[in-house]
């Protein structure tokens, strides 16, 4: 394992930090009045991010990045999980999207969408799982068919974040119904403004509403909008997919913010006549919590060293992925078990612990173990990919 930083590397850090020292207001690191509130404030987030040369970083100079490697763009995530920044609001066409059409789309394609989702003028969303495929998503069953210049869809998606708010989305739809499975998908773009497409969000136990159903009544979208060839939209996927995972640079820091957090919990809550910190059984769980902060680290390390090697995460990034979501929620039980009934209260609540935060936390990484994978899909992929064992 290899753990130092070249200096190109370090120098490529300290700029960053300390932009964002002089960047990262306390308008971005405070809580948000609402959904649509957060999203407006964190597009200006990212303009400015973008205006820095600080978006798409990892994205080749032609279209608008730096060109810059897989570990600087971990350093990247790593500096803004210290600098508290939030996470950028255009991820999921800077991250998914973007790199998928540089690889497979035509140039009018990048031409069209690159710049714009770089600089937040348009934001996207992730059409893939419908309400019966989502671990399985070649069973999907949302339909594409051509008509003249258009294709003209019809079907489901459901769990779409920030459909509410995108302009386009990355869409998979079947247009091949004789085919079987994956064969005969197609990766289509298609404008969330057209005529047909209804989104509905979808409330979730936060309180928030992030994700949603979309339905599609006879949607045209013209031909041009076929990324890849016609019916190999699954093999484009990949490409898609393959960036969900890798390493969690940004989640290692979040953890050790979190663990602090529950350090400084324990100290704050009375345990008759002391605190919860000298109670054996909270201070044997806390320390066995730090131990799993630890080991992630270990397990990211190993990670960026295999980018390092081969250009790319393995399927080794499952093992980091299973972990940290499994790890989060074991450290969000220890804080809810020291607050006791005093964890149901709510933000804004007068004994709120850190305004409600644990709470909501602990609701919100519940789906930390179903979003890029559930947990069970990343234990068949170690099983298969990493110790080789054969398919149950
Ligand atoms: C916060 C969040 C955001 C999301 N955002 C998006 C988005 O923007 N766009 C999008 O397209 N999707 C999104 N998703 C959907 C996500 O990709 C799916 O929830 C996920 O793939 C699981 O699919 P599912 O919910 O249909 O569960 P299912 O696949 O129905 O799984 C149900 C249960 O069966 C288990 N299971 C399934 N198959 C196997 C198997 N082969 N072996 C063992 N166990 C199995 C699963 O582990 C799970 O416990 C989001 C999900 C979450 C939680």
């Amino acid at each position: 394992m290899d753990l130092s930083f070249s200096p190109e590397e370090e120098s490529f850090r300290g700029e960053l930090r300390s932009w964002l020292q002089d960047n990262v207001s306390s308008e971005v690191t405070s809580e948000f009045a609402s959904l649509e509130e957060e999203f407006r404030v964190l597009v200006n987030w990212q303009k400015r991010l973008y205006s820095g040369g600080w978006v798409g970083v990892h994205w080749p100079r032609e279209y608008g990045g730096r060109g810059a490697t897989m570990v600087e763009n971990f350093i990247l995530q790593e500096e803004f999980g210290r600098a508290q920044a939030p996470e950028i609001v255009g991820r999921i066409g800077i991250n998914l999207v973007g790199p998928t059409m540089i690889a497979h789309g035509t140039e009018a394609q990048k031409r069209r969408h690159l710049n714009k989702i770089l600089a937040a003028e348009e934001i996207w969303c992730q059409l893939f799982s419908e309400p019966n495929a989502g671990s399985d998503l070649s069973s999907l069953r949302c339909r594409a068919e051509r008509e003249g210049n258009d294709f003209v869809i019809n079907g489901q998606k459901t769990w779409t974040s920030y459909a509410q708010f995108a302009d386009w989305g990355v869409l998979l739809a079947r247009t091949d119904p004789q085919a079987s499975k994956s064969r005969g998908i197609s990766f289509l773009i298609v404008d969330m403004k057209s005529p047909g497409v209804t989104v509905r969000p979808l409330r979730q136990m936060t309180g928030s509403q992030e994700f949603n159903e979309v339905f599609l009544e006879d949607v045209r979208i013209p031909v041009e909008n076929l990324v890849g060839e016609m019916n190999q939209g699954w093999q484009i996927a990949q490409t898609t997919l393959s960036h969900e995972r890798g390493t969690s640079p940004r989640q290692l820091v979040i953890h050790h913010i979190l663990l602090d957090a529950l350090v400084q919990l324990a100290h704050n809550t009375p345990r008759g006549e002391t605190t919860a910190a000298n109670d054996p059984i909270i201070r044997q769980k806390i320390a066995a919590v730090f131990s799993e902060v630890e080991i992630f680290k270990l397990h990211n390390w190993r990670t960026l060293t295999q980018i390092r090697r081969n250009g790319k995460p393995g399927p080794e990034s499952s093992m980091v992925k299973l972990f940290w979501s499994e790890m989060s929620q074991r450290l969000h039980d220890v804080a809810i078990e020291i607050l006791g009934p005093h964890a149901v209260h709510w933000m804004g609540a007068p004994r709120a612990e850190w305004n409600g935060r644990w709470l909501r936390s602990y609701q919100y990484y519940r789906a930390a173990t179903i979003f890029a994978g559930t947990s069970e899909v990343q234990r068949n992929i170690i099983a298969q990919r990493v110790l080789g064992l054969p398919r149950g």
